[in-house]
């Protein structure tokens, strides 16, 4: 009973303080001061004085609302996990958009691409990806991007630039090649229904070795690569270059000197940190020999990360390529921590990052899982006259036309109509057999 009220009574005082500074808050608030106890609360975004009025300053990004001013870039992160899948998190993906209107993905990791279609920009924009390396983690949903552009509306080939390897069988133009040859079937009778054209992929494949050279440059914007050190020869880092501004993706590395000569002041750095062995053994199955390796000899440690952005002195470092949860993130905060005392932000899916001369903002994007293609105001055209059919008459006969036409007759009607569709209409054809 004596513990019970001394429960109550406690209850009692933390309300009575609460209420006292919401009070005191409300005050302050109404004289349109600042609120200097939970001044962290103002993450949730901006002053509301008026019934009515709005919140433009919130904390949250909400896609195709906001126009880039000319000198600003955005980066959104589609992916930032690890290569195991989960709901809450996809693998490596960042989206660069720059004020010009260019678009960049850099990698596209398996179960990203539901991040970018949230983002709802027109496919014809989403035609440039650069890969930092060929572990499918980084590039595992090409074949969303690929096909889900394509069948969406995308007019163009999909442009694909990454590293060359050790040998011409561990390059990008290999991989890219060979992912055409597996994808054959699908690709065969896609461009025989819908349009080929967007169904090619065109590789700009280049030397992994050469130091901060030159892979891209277009109306305004430069994004140079250097050698990064991963699981063998081949993986890149990339420098994005706009308006004397300068966004790194540091891909997958270990520590690398070369990291630390062509990222150094950059305006936002983005690298990997590992967690701690010790958290790869308890929570990714994996036997101590492989954990302590994953983390520290083929990838960056929390401590590794920031030793080296205290080298590099970014006006914002980000930190990815972990699940980023309870168990984890205060952990690697903390290693991160023991080495870099600069600005940090631990990346998650859905993260943003707004950037000018003045200003690096992070806020989080918040998307519909309902997403729909939006068009870009070019048409894809339709698919080449007299190609092979992708059918035998064998399977075409089989072919129930003449019991559903009649009854979707109407409604398809209607439809040529409205789209002037009468030289194109297949049903003449089908019905014949
Ligand atoms: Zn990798
Ligand atoms: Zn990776």
């Amino acid at each position: 009973m004596k513990r019970k009220l001394k429960f109550l009574g406690t209850v009692a005082v933390i309300t009575g303080f609460v209420m006292l500074v919401y009070l005191y808050g409300l005050q302050n608030g109404q004289k349109g001061q600042e609120f200097p106890i939970i001044g962290k609360a103002e993450a949730a975004g901006g002053k509301v004085t008026d019934p009515k009025g709005t919140a433009p300053d919130r904390y949250v990004y909400y896609p195709g609302t906001e126009r880039l001013a000319e000198d600003e870039i955005r980066m959104v992160v589609c992916g930032s996990g690890m290569p195991a899948a989960r709901h809450g998190q996809a693998a490596t993906c960042f989206l660069v958009e720059t004020g010009n209107g260019d678009k960049f993905l850099f990698d596209i990791g398996t179960g990203s691409m539901a991040n970018v279609a949230g983002l709802m920009i027109p496919y014809d924009y989403l035609d440039k990806l650069f890969l930092t390396h060929l572990h499918t983690d980084h590039m595992g949903d090409i074949d969303a991007l690929w096909a889900g552009g394509w069948t969406a509306g995308r007019t163009g080939p999909l442009k694909v630039w990454g590293p060359s390897g050790l040998t011409p069988e561990l390059g990008t133009k290999y991989a890219m090649d060979n992912f055409l040859k597996h994808a054959n079937w699908d690709y065969t009778t896609r461009s025989a229904m819908i349009s080929p054209i967007p169904g090619m992929i065109e590789v700009q494949e280049f030397d992994y070795k050469v130091e901060n050279q030159v892979v891209y440059q277009e109306n305004g914007v430069t994004i140079r690569s250097w050698p990064a050190i991963h699981t063998g020869d081949g993986p890149v880092s990339y420098a994005l270059e706009y308006k004397g501004m300068k966004v790194v993706i540091g891909g997958d590395t270990f520590p690398n000197t070369w990291f630390l000569k062509y990222a150094k002041g950059a305006d936002l750095v983005i690298h990997e940190a590992f967690m701690m062995p010790e958290l790869f053994v308890k929570l990714y199955n994996q036997p101590p020999q492989l954990a302590w390796r994953v983390c520290c000899a083929f990838h960056t440690s929390g401590q590794a990360f920031g030793k080296v952005m205290s080298e590099v002195k970014p006006r914002h470092a980000v930190a990815y390529h972990f699940f980023n949860e309870e168990a984890t993130r205060y952990s690697l905060y903390e290693n991160i921590r023991e080495t870099y005392e600069g600005p940090l932000s631990m990346a998650t899916d859905r993260m943003v990052f707004n950037i000018t001369k003045d200003k690096i903002r992070e806020r989080m994007a918040v998307m519909t899982d309902d997403a729909w293609a939006v068009p870009s105001g070019k048409r894809q055209p339709g698919p080449e006259k007299g190609k092979p059919s992708t059918f035998s008459p064998y399977i075409l006969q089989g072919r129930w036309d003449k019991g559903v036409q009649p009854v979707q007759k109407k409604m398809l009607d209607e439809f040529m109509e409205k789209y002037n569709l009468q030289d194109q209409d297949w049903r003449k054809q089908m019905m014949q057999k």
